[in-house]
């Protein structure tokens, strides 16, 4: 483990931590080793002193959401991961600032939950989230969306502590979403204020349930996975091609190695066997194996280099 002294890092901060935690149980995919040190903050404060104190004495620091979009290594993880599940970072004020149109969202609160609490109260914004697996500091990082729309559309100031534990606030006219990406600098979203705006909460119950039936119909979503394993790939002529087409074309649903597998529903959607996850028997190095197979399949087949969405975490690799 290459994390210096705990006392010297925690011990008299507002945390929880656990040493050598599986984060096959934090994560989707239900495989991957474990952290050296997983730290819960209880506060922002806490936060911003221990990524401080990481910068200072050379330790990575990752943040872990929802896990619904990272791969973790067979073995594990070393440094420090935090997770923002302490209450101070699952809160969500509506009416924040007095405005109904703004409602401010810390990093842990979990996107499912919000998109029914908005839709109960007949707030309209955030219903393109329906069905998306996220905290919110997950979603802004990877700017997550689809068919219907993305989080960055509700954006309207985002709340980073940074790698030198300082807290900066982005407005709208600062921060750039694109597909699945965002210029938002290096560092943990704290929370973010969204737009939302008033409709009926009926016909808001309505669209959620729609986006949501939508998703569940193209998609294997109680399969272990993250999702959509790699990016869209944009073409030679500037168009967007999907890749779980290029992928389909190519033969590959349904190719296997191990316990990791291409979904005969969805070319993009790499699972692994729930009784193999559940066992403990299920590897990364098949999932990773898989990947490059379908990579190299594709790039001979369509003449397209498809590069991974979700996020890999290795032990020594800099976060
Ligand atoms: C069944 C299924 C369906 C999916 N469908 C979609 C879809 O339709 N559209 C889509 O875009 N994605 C989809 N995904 C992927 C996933 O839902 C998104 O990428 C989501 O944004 C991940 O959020 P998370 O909180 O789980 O992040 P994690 O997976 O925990 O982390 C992902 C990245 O975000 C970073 N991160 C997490 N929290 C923070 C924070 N507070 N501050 C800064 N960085 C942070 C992590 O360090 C990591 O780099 C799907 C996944 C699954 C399993």
């Amino acid at each position: 483990m290459t994390v210096a002294s705990p006392s010297n890092l925690y011990s008299d901060l507002d945390v929880h931590a656990e040493l050598d935690v599986s984060l096959a149980k934090h994560t989707w995919f239900g495989i991957g080793g474990s952290a050296d040190l997983l730290i819960h903050p209880q506060s922002i404060e806490a936060l911003a002193t221990l990524a401080r104190r990481c910068r200072r004495d050379g330790i990575p620091l990752r943040v872990l959401g929802s896990g619904a979009n990272l791969l973790v290594d067979d073995e594990g993880v070393d440094g420090v991961v935090v997770k923002l599940d302490a209450p101070a970072f699952k809160a969500v004020e509506f009416n924040a600032s007095g405005l109904l149109e703004r409602m401010r969202v810390f990093g842990g609160a979990q996107m499912e939950q919000l998109v029914q609490e908005c839709a109960r109260r007949g707030l309209r914004g955030i219903e393109q989230m329906a069905g998306i697996p996220a905290s919110l500091g997950g979603a802004i990082r990877m700017n997550a969306g689809g068919k219907f729309g993305a989080i960055g559309d509700a954006v309207d100031a985002v709340a980073v502590i940074g790698l030198d534990g300082e807290m900066r606030v982005y407005s709208r006219e600062e921060l750039h979403f694109g597909y699945r990406e965002t210029n938002l600098p290096a560092g943990i979203v704290a929370w973010a204020s969204l737009r939302v705006s008033a409709d009926d909460p009926v016909a808001c119950r309505t669209r959620v349930k729609e986006y949501f039936a939508y998703k569940k119909s193209t998609q294997p979503m109680s399969a272990s996975s993250a999702g959509c394993m790699f990016r869209n790939p944009t073409l030679a002529n500037g168009s967007r091609e999907s890749a779980g087409k290029l992928i389909d074309l190519a033969g590959l649903k349904g190719t296997r190695v191990g316990c990791a597998y291409v979904s005969s529903e969805h070319g993009n959607f790499i699972a692994v066997d729930d009784k193999a996850a559940a066992a403990g028997t299920a590897r990364t190095a098949d999932v990773r194996a898989l990947v490059e197979l379908i990579q190299e399949t594709v790039e001979s087949k369509h003449g397209v280099r498809i590069e991974t969405e979700v996020v890999f975490w290795r032990r020594g690799e800099r976060p």
